[in-house]
Parts: structure tokens; C-alpha cells; sequence
């Protein structure tokens, strides 16, 4: 017995069977004497139609009408799931993000939570009520509403979870867990029992879609342990925390994100300062970039190449046409970074070289290479993302 935080994602309140199914999952977990707070996100692709929807009146509205829009999705989901909790006959309440005391700043479409206020979540709890809380959005000083970003719920119930320390923070999905690999694409990605923050905060941000990296970082900083599992199944999931024991795996999973841009500066003048006003000038446009590599100079002259996302290399080139017109500037968005990710890999040498074998193995070409202590990427022909993600699992993950 104890306080437990449920999350439930779009694809899990998809209809009103699937509402239902979350209803019993939940009261399920009260009957056995629990006080539950259930964190909702908007119904299947309610966000998505909404934001179309709003692209159809006027495609640079401003952030804040964004918001109230957006923030309408998550009230219609927690509504439904009061709803059918009622009528399987339990105190129940729904709450929208400013009553359930979600404070965050101001920056719109990205907010970020400053502190939950929980004299209301408190006082429901005390009622004895199952309290369901629209995830995804807060509201700021000046009383408007805000969305924490795409995903973003994921990061609303880790932050109650935290908040109210909660003796357990379950994230239902469409998936049993976090897998070596999309279970969609290679047929022997293998569910993992456990996983490190560290860890599972790479391969979030690599591409895997099961967790939203700043839930993974807020649960990593105030040490909650998430679970990531079914609502569709119920069998145990992934558990994600501080230390896990090894399992054996050198890696624990293969990632790809085809969302990648090449750009490349071909023929710079070989001075000191050319990287830094080139990197300078795209931070100013908050353009984040990922990886970069400068070749040896010859003939005076060397070249830069570096990725970012797919939506900002238009306005990369655009500004580097714009500083230089001595070079050729190319961008190619036919590419897709693979990943490995792997705490083990730290302490064994030959990670790497076994990547790389794998990759020739297949006949495909490695364009660019970047490592951490826990991750290799490589930059690859998008055409060929399926098949290196198979091979590279197939040389690191048993096949048992
Ligand atoms: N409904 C929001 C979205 O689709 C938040 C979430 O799903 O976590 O991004
Ligand atoms: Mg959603």
C-alpha cells in the first residue's frame, strides 16, 4: 500500500474501450488500498489534429494561442477517465493542470515546471478520491496556460511523482518496455528488465520514442524509479533507475532517427576564429547541433561538416550563404544516425570496431562517427537505417 502515479499515453485512452480499460487498471490498483493520482495525455492523435487544425487558420499563430488550443486535448481525455471511473462505482476527481497546482515558466510550447503547489492534490488524496490529472500543461505567473512540449505528460507525472514522493511512477504504453531495439522493425529486440537513467536518457534522445527525455532527466534527478509497461498486457515492464545489474549486455539497445540534416562547408579559408563564427552564428539562432567534424586543411583551404535536425538546415544554409561566398555549401537530409547505447561499453575495448564490422558486414558506409562514454552514433545513407539497426542488434544483442 502506498501512493502510486499512473501515466497513461494517447494510444492507451485511444477510445472509449480503451478508456475503460484504463478505468479498471487504475481502480484495480486503488481497491488494493493505494491512493492513485493518474496522469492522462490527449486522446490518439488528438495533438496532432489539433495542431492541424490550427495550421489550416494561420500557420504562425502565436505561442501562446498554441497553447490553449493544445491544452484542450488533454482536458477532453481527463473528463472521459473521471468518467468511467464513476461508473465503476469509485470517488473519483479530474483536475486540469492549474488546479492540480502545475507552476511553470513562461516560454510557450516548452514550458518548463517551476514547482507544483499541492495543497489541492493533498486534499483530494485525503478524500479519498482517485485523482486524475491532465499531464502536459501548466500555467505561469501571469495565469496562462502553457504545454511542456511534445511528450511532455510523461514529464507532468514524473514531476507528481516526485513531488508527492511516490512510493511508484508507472508509465503505460502501446509497448511492454523498453526494448534492445523498435519491436516493430527488428523481430528479435529483446524487452530489458532494467535500465539506468543514464542509459535510457540516450537512447531517448537517439530516437527511441517509448520514454520523453526529460521525464527520464527529472525522474534521474530527484531519484524516482519509472516503470515503463503495457496497458494492453499487464506482465512487468521495463524498470528504469540509478543502477541496474549488468545482464550481460554490452548494449542495451540500438537506436536510428532519420530526423538529421548533413551540412556540409566545403573550401573554408584555413584561419583561426572559422568555427567559432560558424558554431557562434548558429547558437544565436538556437540551432543545436549535433555532430561535427573539420577535415586537415590543404591548399589553404578545409572543410566543415556537422548535423542538426531536419528542421533547421534550411536556415543553417541560409545563414552560411549568407557568411561565406567562397564556399559550397550542401545539404543532404537522405541520412539517419544509428546509435548504440551501453553503459557496459565504458569498461570493454572493441565496442566501436565491432560496430563498424557489423556496418561493413552489410556493405554500408559510414559517413561520420561520434562517441561518449556510453554511446557510438554513426551517420549513414537514410535508405539504409532497417538494415544496420538489424545488423549492428544481431552483432551485439544474443540471439537466445
Ligand atoms: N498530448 C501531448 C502530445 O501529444 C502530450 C503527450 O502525449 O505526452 O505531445
Ligand atoms: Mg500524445
Amino acid at each position: 500500500m502506498g501512493l502510486i502515479v499512473q501515466k497513461f499515453g494517447g494510444s492507451s485512452v485511444a477510445d472509449a474501450q480503451r478508456v475503460m480499460n484504463v478505468a479498471k487498471i487504475v481502480t484495480d490498483t486503488y481497491k488494493q488500498g493505494n491512493d492513485v493520482v493518474v496522469v492522462v495525455s490527449a486522446q490518439g492523435d488528438t495533438t496532432d489534429d489539433l495542431i492541424e487544425k490550427a495550421a489550416e487558420i494561420n500557420p504562425h499563430a502565436a505561442k501562446r494561442e498554441m497553447d490553449q488550443l493544445m491544452a484542450a486535448g488533454e482536458q477532453i481525455s481527463i473528463s472521459l477517465l473521471a468518467m468511467a471511473i464513476e461508473s465503476l462505482g469509485f470517488p473519483v476527481i479530474s483536475l486540469l493542470g492549474w488546479q492540480a497546482g502545475f507552476n511553470t515558466n513562461s516560454i510557450y510550447g516548452a514550458a518548463r515546471i517551476k514547482n507544483i503547489r499541492q495543497n489541492r492534490l493533498q486534499a483530494e488524496l485525503a478524500r479519498h478520491n482517485i485523482v486524475v490529472v491532465a499531464g502536459f500543461q501548466g500555467i505561469n505567473r501571469y495565469d496562462d496556460l502553457t504545454t511542456l512540449g511534445r511528450g511532455g505528460s510523461d514529464t507532468s507525472a514524473v514531476a507528481i511523482a516526485a513531488a508527492l514522493r511516490a512510493d511508484r511512477c508507472q508509465i503505460f504504453t502501446d509497448v511492454e518496455g523498453v526494448y534492445t531495439a523498435d519491436p516493430r522493425k527488428v523481430k528479435d529486440a529483446k524487452k530489458l528488465k532494467e535500465i539506468t537513467y543514464d542509459e535510457m536518457l540516450e537512447l531517448a534522445t537517439l530516437g527511441a520514442q517509448v520514454l520523453n527525455n526529460r521525464s527520464v532527466e527529472m525522474a534521474k534527478k530527484y531519484g524516482v524509479e519509472l516503470e515503463v509497461l503495457s496497458s494492453l498486457n499487464p506482465i512487468p515492464g521495463t524498470i528504469v533507475k540509478e543502477y541496474t545489474k549488468m545482464e550481460k549486455m554490452l548494449i542495451r539497445g540500438v537506436t536510428q532517427d532519420k530526423d538529421v540534416a548533413l551540412i556540409s562547408i566545403l573550401g573554408l579559408k584555413d584561419t583561426p576564429g572559422v568555427a567559432f563564427r560558424i558554431f557562434e552564428k548558429l547558437s544565436t539562432k538556437n540551432i543545436n547541433v549535433d555532430i561535427i567534424l573539420q577535415s586537415f586543411g590543404r591548399d589553404g583551404t578545409k572543410d566543415i561538416i556537422f548535423t542538426c535536425t531536419k528542421d533547421n538546415g534550411a536556415l543553417a544554409v541560409e545563414l552560411l550563404e549568407n557568411m561565406f561566398d567562397d564556399c559550397k555549401i550542401v545539404s543532404n537530409t537522405n541520412v539517419a544516425k544509428v546509435s548504440i547505447v551501453g553503459a557496459g561499453m565504458e569498461s570493454h575495448p572493441g565496442t566501436a570496431s565491432k560496430m563498424f564490422e557489423a556496418l561493413y558486414d552489410s556493405n554500408i558506409n559510414i559517413q561520420m562517427i561520434s562517441t561518449s562514454e556510453i554511446k557510438i552514433s554513426v551517420i549513414i545513407d537514410a535508405d539504409e537505417a532497417d538494415r544496420a539497426v538489424s545488423a549492428v542488434h544481431k552483432a551485439f544483442i544474443p540471439n537466445d
